[in-house]
């Protein structure tokens, strides 16, 4: 009876293993559909590829916050496939910036548009779908590399999650685990390095193609070979798609058309990168001399 039990044993796990995967995924898809008390809204035609942004006299406060605004008054118009560099202290309102283009808050005050619609008229859907945001803490959930790459989408081919990690510079990594894209990672991420999941993070976006990625840039060093290969996939991301960059460098900030710093939520500079820079009184050129990562600290 060993000869049959043994294999009904190890079905059995399996199966079970298949099945806390699935709740966490389950959990997370959940938890991205229903973040907020936000209205959805009906939907509306957005054009293929990179989107533009705008916000128009963007007022918001926290409920539970202090009386002055997090976002006082911000106005900003990215056009499709331009760089905006986001600069400025913990503090001064970047995340904030972000969350409210992804809709987990509305403002108060003024519009946000994306692609010429307000984000209002789009679906919740539809928006996180064309909006990508890399932060990073991504978060690694219990499943496997496949699931992990894949819970924006399900019918992603296993050839184009094998292009992307292989244009990342991943593809010993996922090779050298002992079930390929089916090895399943611990909640949290377990034994990734902050390189794989950061690199990770850039591949779940490349897999859904978004036509804006706001990203989160990592403040701390990495090891030099994966700063490379962040670099090379942050130059394919920003070929092809509108890019916000809450850059804490200065090879980052060199390559945005646009440079924005915020101070208490309000634009205390904006503009044009290569007129900021030439510009001797101008902050920008204060924190270029300086170094970004001395300034934002
Ligand atoms: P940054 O990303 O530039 O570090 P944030 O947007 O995170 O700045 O924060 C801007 C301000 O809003 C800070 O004063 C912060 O304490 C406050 N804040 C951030 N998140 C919340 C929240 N969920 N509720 C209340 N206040 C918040």
């Amino acid at each position: 009876t060993e000869l049959l039990t043994k294999p009904i044993e190890k079905i059995r796990t399996q199966i079970e293993d298949l099945q806390k995967a699935d709740a966490s995924i389950s959990r997370i898809r959940a938890l991205l559909e229903t973040r907020s008390a936000i209205a959805d809204g009906p939907g509306a035609p957005l054009p293929q590829g990179a989107l533009g942004v705008r916000f128009d006299d963007v007022t918001f406060r926290y409920e539970d916050g202090p009386g002055e605004p997090t976002i006082d008054s911000l106005r900003l118009e990215l056009k499709p496939g331009e760089v905006l560099g986001l600069l400025g202290r913990t503090g001064s309102g970047k995340s904030t910036l972000a969350r409210l283009l992804l809709r987990f808050y509305d403002p108060q005050e003024g519009v946000i548009s994306l692609g010429g619609t307000d984000i209002r008229d789009l679906k919740l859907s539809q928006l996180r779908k064309r909006v990508a945001l890399v932060t990073q803490n991504i978060e690694i959930m219990e499943g496997t590399i496949r699931d992990n790459l894949t819970f924006y989408e399900d019918s992603i081919p296993d050839e184009r999650i094998v292009s992307v990690l292989g244009q990342l510079g991943l593809t010993s990594w996922y090779m050298s685990m002992p079930e390929g894209l089916d090895t399943k990672l611990a909640s949290g991420g377990g034994s990734l390095s902050a390189g794989e999941a950061q690199l990770l993070a850039f591949a779940r976006v490349f897999l859904t193609n978004p036509g804006l990625v706001i990203m989160d840039e990592a403040s701390s060093r990495l090891d030099p070979l994966t700063e490379q290969r962040i670099e090379q996939a942050i130059s394919a991301l920003l070929a092809e798609r509108s890019c916000i960059i809450i850059a804490h460098r200065l090879s980052t900030v060199q390559r945005a058309d646009q440079i924005l710093i915020l101070e208490n939520g309000r634009v205390i500079e904006s503009g044009d990168r290569a007129e900021l820079a030439a510009d001797p009184g101008s902050r920008f050129s204060g924190m270029l001399a300086t170094g970004l990562e001395e300034v934002l600290a």
